[in-house]
């Protein structure tokens, strides 16, 4: 690939590690060319196992194996690999600056098998309490019973996670950024040094932030890890997982999921490589979306509270600002009012769907009390931060005046 990154005028990565624009990268990053009949798209390759011509095929094929990675040039079986699959790890590589990128079948896939397979049995982990709610169960209940610790630190608590550190027995800091629903932003610079300083490990789940916005390896953080089926996938049509690093990590991780078994299939690893095309277009729309959502949020009498790291008014704008190119597709804010009238508004809206998730083209709106929270009390539901009147708006790809009109819409309902 000779594609030169030209002027670029846009605002840049503090720490470039990338050589094109979020653009070229999308679209080409990874690209080898070298496509079967010619075709632009990686094809499907839909294939559960590889023939060998005959046995010398084979046993020169299990010779080069046992002399190390990447030699082959051919896959063995489909749990171990897929040349659609690998199509997307070269892209996603690519677009975090990363040696190499490994793909999962889902969010919870990628997270569970990093976990697994890297920690020994009497392991410590720290942990933000702002963390994917699933990742939290993961670790506090499935690792617990296999003797691996996880500690918990209030997220921008900085001296907390130093101290939580336990020496030779803490493998990793396992955090987000940005977070759900708050938007939390973690300094990466700052949890890379600490944990450089006690030769731990770090994991940053970047979903909400994607590699349009920024970069967690940059700051030499260990390990990104992406729900694919958020913004990188970007359409609601997928489920997938992705973690990039180092490339001696993430072969021994690509070997672990030829044990665990959670591979990507190669349709949905396809939808996944189409979707990657327009992510840096996607989520600069988005960033710019979102933004004048939260302005126009933040200035309205029926909001109590907007949640968005790109406003001055949330607590991590100074960190978001530092290490972020925009700052993502979900706005959270409050409204002034109480569980029902809150249903009522999010019922009056009519252009998002009600649904989980975020990060595609479509708007998608929930009230996280009724969504992820439904099975607790108003009180239990405040213990863990999460208040009956909150909306996370997850924006997609429509036009920012028709957002704005609907919302302004739908606020009215609020006082029937
Ligand atoms: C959705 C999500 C996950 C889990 O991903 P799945 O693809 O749904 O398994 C993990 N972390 C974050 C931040 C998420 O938003």
């Amino acid at each position: 690939m000779t594609v030169k990154p030209g002027e670029n005028t846009e605002k840049q990565h503090p720490k470039r590690t990338r050589k094109m624009g979020k653009n070229t990268l999308s679209v080409h990053g990874g690209d080898n060319r070298a496509r079967a009949h010619q075709a632009i798209p990686m094809p499907i390759v839909q294939t559960a196992t590889y023939a060998f011509a005959d046995t010398a095929d084979l046993i020169d094929f299990m010779q080069q194996k046992s002399w190390g990675d990447g030699i082959h040039g051919r896959e063995e079986y489909g749990r171990y690999g897929n040349p659609t699959v690998k199509a997307v790890e070269g892209k996603v590589a690519a677009l975090e600056g990363a040696e190499d990128a490994v793909l999962f079948s889902s969010g919870m896939a990628a997270i569970t098998s990093l976990l697994l397979s890297s920690l020994p049995t009497g392991a410590h982990l720290v942990m933000t309490d702002d963390c994917y709610r699933r990742t939290r169960q993961f670790c506090l209940s499935f690792l617990k019973r296999l003797g691996i610790e996880t500690t918990i630190v209030a997220t921008g608590d900085y001296d907390a996670l130093e101290a939580a550190i336990e020496p030779k027995r803490t493998r990793f800091i396992i955090s987000e950024s940005p977070t759900n629903p708050y938007l939390r932003c973690v300094d990466l610079e700052l949890i890379a040094e600490i944990a450089k300083r006690h030769k731990v490990q770090t994991i940053i789940d970047s979903t909400f932030g994607t590699p349009v916005n920024q970069l967690p390896l940059s700051y030499g953080i260990d390990y990104v890890i992406h729900s694919a089926t958020k913004y990188l996938g970007g359409h609601h049509d997928l489920l997938a997982g992705v973690v990039a690093g180092r490339k001696s990590r993430i072969s021994a991780l690509r070997d672990a999921r030829g044990v665990l078994g959670g591979i990507v299939d190669p349709q949905s690893a396809y939808l996944l490589e189409r979707g990657l095309k327009t992510l840096g277009l996607r989520v600069s729309q988005q960033n710019e979306t979102a933004l004048k959502v939260a302005q126009f949020l933040e200035t309205h009498p029926d909001v109590e509270r907007v949640w968005y790291p790109g406003l001055p008014s949330h607590p991590d704008h100074a960190i978001a600002q530092k290490q972020m190119i925009g700052f993502g597709g979900v706005v959270s804010f409050e409204v002034r009012g109480d569980l029902q009238s809150t249903s009522r508004f999010i019922d009056a809206m009519d252009i998002p769907y009600i649904a989980p998730s975020l990060g595609g083209v479509d708007s998608l709106i929930e009230q996280p009390a009724l969504m992820s929270y439904f099975e607790k009390t108003t009180e239990e539901r405040l213990e863990v931060g999460i208040k009956d009147n909150l909306v996370r708006f997850a924006i997609g790809v429509e036009d920012a005046v028709d957002l704005i009109a609907d919302l302004d819409q739908a606020l009215k309902a609020l006082h029937p």
